[in-house]
């Protein structure tokens, strides 16, 4: 039988949360009559977070299951571990912390049976110090600028999507924080509605100055890989012959005066031009590599269906 909801929490080190957590997520999807299973993706936690999870798990094997990771290997390891994992109609993922709210999960499928695919949490009055909260409002802002999706908050950790969407994303790295993105780059319909947010109350953060840097370079990935990842020439072949073709102008124009009888050997537009011909050359040799790189792996190609008609299954 389907499950109306997997809850897939991802907890590293959050001994301390767990026992009211849980207490919140049960309390939350009995009151709402849901078939369900919680997921908990222990991310190597060193701090007794399993032995809790082994506890609940005793005390009601039906509903609660656990993955324990060896190692700590990130939150996007363990949501994508989680979202292989998920057998619910819907799919709601909520932080460890008691930032996110339980009580938001009927808020949230709600919205996801007005036909969106992803509804992601903004939490519009966030607890957080405020090295944190300016920087993300950059990120916010940015993201939603480069990718064209009007969202606030694009890495709260309280979402809700339909079961295809988790089966079709691949989140890996730290692109937990665009997983808006990825969807809707594969074509689902995402929005985003208010959610109360909470300081933490026990331990610390679990990431650190990095997440900035990582950040960055994770929506560098995301945009390549969602727009250019089957055609890597497009992005550098388009760049690289511009490149070629302005050197190529300039170093004519070069040898023009040079048959005149004028030195050009000490012309800074002389050295421009060769350093665009070449530079627009290599662009164009990256991409090339690129595609042999993504032919070379791309025999197995995966497209987000939407229907199949006609098929047996
Ligand atoms: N988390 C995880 N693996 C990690 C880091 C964090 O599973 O390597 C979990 C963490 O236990 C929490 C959630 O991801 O449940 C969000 O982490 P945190 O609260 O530290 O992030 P913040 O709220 O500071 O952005
Ligand atoms: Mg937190």
């Amino acid at each position: 039988m389907e499950l109306d909801l997997s809850v897939i929490v991802p907890l590293y080190n959050e001994v301390e949360s767990l026992p009211d957590l849980h207490q919140q997520i049960v309390q939350v999807v009995d009151k709402n009559k849901y078939s369900y299973e919680i997921i908990y993706m222990d991310d190597g936690s060193n701090d007794g977070s399993l032995a809790i999870l082994e506890d609940f798990n005793e005390k009601d094997p039906e509903h609660i299951k656990i993955i324990s990771f060896r190692r700590n290997y990130g939150k996007s390891a363990a949501l994508h571990e989680g979202f292989q994992f998920a057998s619910g109609k819907y799919v709601v993922t909520m932080d460890a912390d008691l930032q996110d709210d339980p009580e938001e999960i009927p808020r949230l499928i709600a919205k996801l049976e007005e036909g969106y695919d992803l509804v992601s949490g903004w939490k519009k009055k966030r607890h957080d110090p405020i090295s944190k909260t300016i920087p993300s409002k950059f990120f916010n802002w940015f993201t939603a600028l480069v990718t064209g999706i009007k969202l606030h908050d694009f890495n709260c950790g309280l979402k809700a999507y339909r079961n295809e969407v988790v089966k079709s994303i691949r989140v890996y790295g730290e692109m937990h924080r665009y997983l808006p993105v990825l969807a809707k780059w594969n074509g689902f319909t995402v929005t985003e509605i208010v959610v109360e947010h909470h300081p933490r109350k026990f331990g610390k953060t679990k990431f650190g100055v990095t997440r900035f840097f990582n950040g960055f370079f994770d929506l560098l990935t995301v945009i390549f890989i969602t727009k250019f990842h089957r055609t890597p020439l497009h992005f550098f072949g388009f760049t690289g012959a511009f490149l070629f073709f302005i050197g190529f102008i300039v170093e004519i124009y070069m040898a023009s005066i040079w048959f005149m009888g004028i030195g050009i050997g000490q012309r800074p537009l002389f050295f421009l031009g060769i350093l665009l011909l070449i530079v627009g050359a290599q662009f164009v040799l990256f991409g090339l590599l690129g595609e042999m790189l993504s032919h070379h792996f791309n025999t197995q190609v995966e497209y987000a269906v939407k229907k199949k008609i006609g098929f047996n299954e």
